[in-house]
This record gives structure tokens, C-alpha cells and sequence, in this order.
């Protein structure tokens, strides 16, 4: 048992300590021991990213490295060809790696299964070849919609294999959500599921797919993975069932070599600050930018470690790194069907241990719920094969940082916090986990390759460290997105117009520490308030608030005042079962003051049972502002659950 008043106390020491250097156990066999890699990159970025790509296997190599002849439309590794499922799995096969495991799946009912390399080789023909009998080729849009079961790999590495871009939604968005992308991209086929099992519950996928679907012309071909099992109707001519479609394909299908240049994939924005936008990736630039990224990021060794992300595929992280990242290096992961309280609290804890897992990348969301939980769960579990963790979504606040190193890492793992987005492909901003020291509540410096530069808003010039500004990336990186689909011009607007066509502009606030040159991003441009003059961001006066022993989680928002023209009004979740009071009210006020200073006090906390969320775990603070300011809301489609909308309106009109 963890003694709960003593872990508090010790977390309150670690908060003092700034750095936490690599345990020198860790460091002794790190891949990268110093900051030399990032003085190579910068001698010669564009020749240092051309060295990278050659990890890859391709069929031609490329001519020119990068053509930033016609910004913002940059392209990498002309002139070459390749194949994502060559590179992913035929020539870990050839090599004489196939009966390496490439996933340990687990499901929710206990169910494993290991997929080697062999494996996925055989089923990734028969799946190519069954895309083409029905008439599915190069360039033709592929709708993916499955849990997270093997079959979701198969399916994505297939559409690769015969340049059918994917469009995976993640399955936890409705049927008409699935019904608008594959609308908007034309897609020709759908693969999803006849049912899909969450939390001990089964439900029916393929039906509610059915009734939205129909009226979509230029989807031609469903094909249905058998996994839940109950009623499944298939419309004849249309619906084909996937096992059926292996069953009857070759075995052999020649992957296609194609343009470097030519889409991967189109993967769907969270959804976090404005309707989601088509993010376009291609195949050599995203592939190179995420086989190193997850190489040395992660510090791998394919031949011992096992590797495990508790994202979905549904997101960019599951696409970077749960698919194309570990299976370019060859990696063993393992991949969960299920939720993190099913069958119990301690479920992700139990496989760790069970599997041996080296090397975890979650969200601090996932983190905060397991703190939430308790420590004697992970407790229970022999964690010591953890070697590494990982951190992606959002800025982690030092006391879940904290809580991770200790609880998690047994005070020996390096935490690699990693910033990035869609539209990146690959991590952009960390430590390498071997030569950087890590500083809870700070991402790190610019990966070797990456450019980032924190600006004035207006004027556009870099603005003196210590100081709070826009983040900009200011070199094309092998991994960026190529467009918006279908759409260049929301594409150059969105990304390319405030700064001009040369510096991308990320729309995260953030600073950077002068001594070291780590940066902190703040939270969503969106996200900053201005309470009299002072510019805030939310992220901090959250941070500072969770610090509370009794606060869980709580969201910032800026609320228009008439006095001061923000006001901070934050919306609070209490630990266990407590009753927000008063007297906790003025006790959280005066616990910011100390903190951050009296501007940051909230002038309103509203007690929440739940924060809205996107799908992805992130909070929805764009929804918040329209409540508090009684609005209608805005685009709520990727809200994880809706109810919690309707709690917190309540109370907003109860207290008014
Ligand atoms: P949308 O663009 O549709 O609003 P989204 O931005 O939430 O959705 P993603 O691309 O998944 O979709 O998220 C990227 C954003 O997540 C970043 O811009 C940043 O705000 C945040 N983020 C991701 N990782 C980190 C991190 N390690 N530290 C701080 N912020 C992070
Ligand atoms: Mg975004």
C-alpha cells in the first residue's frame, strides 16, 4: 500500500528540482549521448534529413532532397519510390525477422493474439489483392472505420501497398461523422466492423454505418471484419465480408513503387479548437520523419524491447507511432483492444507487467485519471522492464509529470514529453531522452532538423527568451502535411498567411528558457487570456489550481468582462467524491494568488462532475467559453460525451 500523504509530500520535494538528467543506467546505453546530432543537423538540415531517408528501402532513389521552389507547397525526395508496407514489413521478412512478433494484441475479454512479421506479410497481399478485385487502385481514397484489432493494420498497410490513400476515423466518432469524410473524400470503399466491443458492452457498428451510408454513390464496396459478432446485414452487390475477401485473394501482391511525393494518407484534426480539418500526408517525407523520430525519441531496440502507445489508430499518434514509426524499425508493441478501466482500473498496469513492456507513450489525460485512481494499482504490478515513458496531447502539468516519474518510472525512467501535431506527422519539439536532461512542464528543445522560432503576434519578430509568444517552425520538415484535402486554400490560409509562406505558424503560445533554450507551450493561441492588460494562459492558472490536493481537473477559461475585459473563470473537478463549498472556493482563489499572483485568481469556479473532451482526451475549452457566455455552442461532433455538456449547463442556469 502507498501511504497517499506520503507520496503527496514527497511530489511536493520533487517539485522543486528543475532537471531531472538521464539515470546514468539509461544514458550508460542510450543510442544518443550528447547534443552532437543536433550540431550535425544544423551544419546542413536538408543534407542531414537526405542521410535520414536513407533508413528507408527504396525502389528509386531520390534525385533532389527538398524543392522549396514554390512555398508553401514544399515537396521532399523527388525524383524517388518506394512502398510504406515494403519498408514496414516485407523487408523485416527478407531480412529474416518474420517470426518477430510485430504486435502482442490484446482484447478486452482477456483474448490475445501475436501477429509476427510473417504474418502481417501474408495477410497485407491478400488484403491488396482484395482490394483490387473490387476495383480499388492507385490514388483511390479508402475509408477505415475498426476498434483497435489487428485487422486496423492489415487494412491501412494494404490501402499503402496499392497507394489507395487511407481516411481512418476513429472508432469512437458516430456514423455520421464516418458519412461526412467519406463524403468529402470521395472514398470508394469502407472498411469497418459488424460490431465493436467497449467495456464489456457490444455495439453494433455495422447497422448504424448502414442506415447513414446508403445514400453515398461513390462508395462502392463495404467490407465488414467479423469481431463482435450479433446482427449484420449485408446489402448484396455492396457489403463483402473482409475474411471471405482474404480468403479468396492470393497470397501475392507485388507492392506498387511509388512517388515519394505521393499521399499516404488523409487523417482528420481533433477537432480541439475549430472544425476538423483533411490533413494530407505523403509517403518518403513522413516516412523518414517518423522512423527516426521513433528510433531515437524512444531510444529503440527493436531485437529487446517491447514497445507500447495507448493511443488509437484513429489518431495522428496511433498512425506515427502504434503503425508507421514502430513497424519502419522493426519494433514489438503491444496493441489493446480495450479501455484503461476495463476490466479494472489497474488493466494497463496488469500488461505491462504481463508483457514486459520497455518503453509506454501516453497522454497526460490518461495520466491525471490514473492519479485519480490511486498509486497502490500500479503498485500491485512489477512495472521494473519500464525503461522509458512518454507523454503527447497536451501540456503536461508538474504534478502529473511528477506523479509519472515516480509512480510509474520507479524514479528511473527518462520522460520524453513530446509536442507535435497532425499537421507535423512526427514529433517536433522533446529531449532526446539519453542526452537532454528532462524539466517537467517543458517539452525540450527542437529536434536535430527542426526549427522553431517564438514571435510577436503582431509584428512577427522573435520576441526575448523568458517571454511569451507564438510558436513558428521556420524550416520545411520532411514530415509536414502537403495540403488541407481538396482544399489549398484553406491549406495557405490556415498555416502559411500570418507569417508569409515560409514560416509555419502552429497556433500553440509558448515561451523559452534562456539558459537552456527549452521550450514551454502554453496551450492553444486560443487559449490565452487577458485579464486587464496582463496576458495569461490558461494552462498555467490550470496547473497551478490541480496543484490543490482536493482539485483533480480543472479547465481555464477567459470570460468576457465588462471591468477588466477577461475574467478567469475556471471549471473544477474535485478528487473522489468531494462537494465543491465556499470555503474550497476562496481556499483555491487564495492557493492561485500564492502560486501565480492575485491577476490569476479565478474570479468564478463552477464545480464540475466532468470536463467536455474530444475523443482524444483534450479539453474542449472553446465549448466552456460558449456556455459561460451563453452562446450557442459551437461544432460539438467531436465531443466524447455529450451529457457532460448538458450537466454543465445547468449549472451555468442555475447560478444565473
Ligand atoms: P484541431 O487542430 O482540429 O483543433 P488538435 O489541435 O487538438 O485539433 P492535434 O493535431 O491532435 O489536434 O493536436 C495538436 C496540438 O496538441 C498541438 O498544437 C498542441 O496544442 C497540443 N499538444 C500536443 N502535444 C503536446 C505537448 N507535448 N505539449 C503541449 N501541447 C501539446
Ligand atoms: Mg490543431
Amino acid at each position: 500500500m502507498t501511504d497517499t500523504g506520503h507520496l503527496e509530500q514527497d511530489l511536493e520535494a520533487l517539485l522543486q528540482i528543475e532537471n531531472f538528467p538521464p539515470p546514468a543506467s539509461f544514458a550508460e546505453h542510450a543510442r544518443i549521448h550528447d547534443r552532437s546530432v543536433h550540431e550535425a543537423a544544423a551544419a546542413d538540415p536538408v543534407a542531414w534529413w537526405a542521410e535520414q531517408a536513407k533508413a528507408l528501402d527504396w525502389f528509386t532513389e531520390p534525385t533532389t532532397a527538398l524543392d522549396d521552389s514554390n512555398p508553401p507547397f514544399y515537396t521532399w525526395f523527388k525524383g524517388g519510390t518506394l512502398n510504406a508496407s515494403y519498408n514496414a514489413v516485407d523487408r523485416h521478412v527478407l531480412a529474416g525477422n518474420g517470426d518477430r512478433v510485430a504486435f502482442h494484441w490484446h482484447g478486452e475479454e482477456g483474448e490475445q493474439r501475436a501477429v509476427t512479421y510473417a504474418d502481417l506479410h501474408r495477410d497485407v497481399q491478400r488484403a491488396a489483392n482484395a482490394l483490387k478485385a473490387r476495383g480499388i487502385g492507385k490514388g483511390d481514397v479508402v475509408g477505415i472505420f475498426l476498434p483497435m484489432i489487428p485487422e486496423v493494420v492489415v487494412a491501412m498497410l494494404a490501402c499503402a501497398r496499392i497507394g489507395a490513400p487511407h481516411n481512418v476515423v476513429f472508432g469512437g466518432f458516430s456514423a455520421e461523422s464516418v458519412h461526412e469524410r467519406m463524403e468529402v473524400s470521395e472514398a470508394k470503399a469502407l472498411i469497418t466492423v459488424d460490431s465493436a466491443r467497449r467495456k464489456g458492452k457490444t455495439a453494433p457498428v455495422k447497422t448504424t454505418v448502414d442506415d447513414v451510408m446508403g445514400s453515398l454513390d461513390t462508395l462502392e464496396t463495404i467490407f465488414v471484419v467479423q469481431h463482435g459478432g450479433g446482427d449484420c446485414p449485408m446489402q448484396d452487390g455492396r457489403d463483402v465480408f473482409w475474411g471471405d475477401a482474404l480468403a479468396a485473394a492470393d497470397d501475392e501482391c507485388e507492392a506498387e513503387p511509388l512517388d515519394a511525393e505521393h499521399p499516404l494518407f488523409i487523417l482528420y484534426s481533433s477537432g480541439s479548437t475549430a472544425k476538423p480539418k483533411g490533413i494530407q500526408h505523403t509517403t518518403g517525407g513522413y516516412l523518414t520523419g517518423v522512423a527516426w523520430t521513433h528510433k531515437h525519441v524512444f531510444d529503440l531496440r527493436p531485437e529487446e524491447d517491447v514497445y507500447w502507445c495507448s493511443a488509437d489508430v484513429g489518431w495522428i499518434t496511433g498512425h506515427s507511432y502504434i503503425v508507421y514509426g514502430p513497424l519502419m524499425n522493426g519494433t514489438t508493441s503491444v496493441m489493446f483492444e480495450g479501455a484503461p478501466d476495463y476490466p479494472h482500473k489497474g488493466i494497463w498496469w496488469e500488461l505491462c507487467e504481463q508483457y514486459g513492456v520497455t518503453l509506454f507513450y501516453t497522454a497526460p489525460t490518461a495520466i491525471r485519471a490514473c492519479m485519480k485512481w490511486g498509486a497502490d494499482l500500479p503498485a500491485q504490478h512489477d512495472l521494473s522492464k519500464l525503461r522509458l515513458l512518454g507523454s503527447v496531447g497536451e501540456p503536461i502539468n508538474p504534478k502529473a509529470w511528477l506523479w509519472y516519474h515516480k509512480v510509474i518510472g520507479g524514479e528511473r525512467c527518462p520522460i520524453v514529453d513530446t509536442w507535435w501535431q497532425t499537421e507535423t506527422g512526427h514529433i517536433m519539439i522533446t529531449t532526446l531522452p539519453g542526452a537532454q536532461y528532462g524539466k517537467p512542464g517543458s517539452a525540450g528543445t527542437p529536434l536535430p532538423g527542426v526549427y522553431a522560432a517564438i514571435v510577436d503576434p503582431d509584428s512577427g519578430e522573435e520576441v526575448p527568451d523568458g517571454t511569451q509568444g507564438l510558436l513558428t517552425l521556420t524550416r520545411p520538415w520532411p514530415g509536414m502535411l502537403r495540403t488541407l484535402f481538396g482544399d489549398d486554400d484553406r491549406y495557405v490560409s490556415t498555416y502559411w498567411e500570418k507569417f508569409g509562406p515560409q514560416t509555419y505558424f502552429v497556433g500553440d503560445a509558448s515561451k523559452r528558457d534562456a539558459d537552456d533554450g527549452y521550450v514551454w507551450v502554453i496551450g492553444r493561441v486560443d487559449d490565452v487570456l487577458n485579464v486587464s492588460g496582463h496576458r495569461m494562459s490558461t494552462a498555467e492558472i490550470e496547473s497551478a489550481i490541480v496543484s490543490h490536493g482536493k482539485v483533480a481537473e480543472s479547465a481555464v477559461i477567459g470570460q468576457t468582462d465588462e471591468d477588466t475585459g477577461q475574467a478567469v473563470c475556471a471549471f473544477v473537478t474535485l478528487e473522489g467524491d468531494l462537494e465543491g463549498t465556499p470555503d474550497l472556493e476562496a481556499e483555491i482563489r487564495e492557493h492561485v494568488a500564492q502560486r501565480i499572483g492575485k491577476l490569476a485568481r479565478p474570479k468564478r469556479i463552477v464545480w464540475a462532475d466532468d470536463l467536455p473532451k474530444t475523443r482524444s482526451g483534450k479539453i474542449m475549452r472553446r465549448l466552456l467559453k460558449d456556455i459561460a457566455e451563453g452562446r450557442a455552442l459551437g461544432d460539438v461532433t467531436t465531443l466524447r460525451d455529450p451529457g457532460v455538456m448538458q450537466q454543465l449547463q445547468g449549472k451555468i442556469a442555475e447560478a444565473q
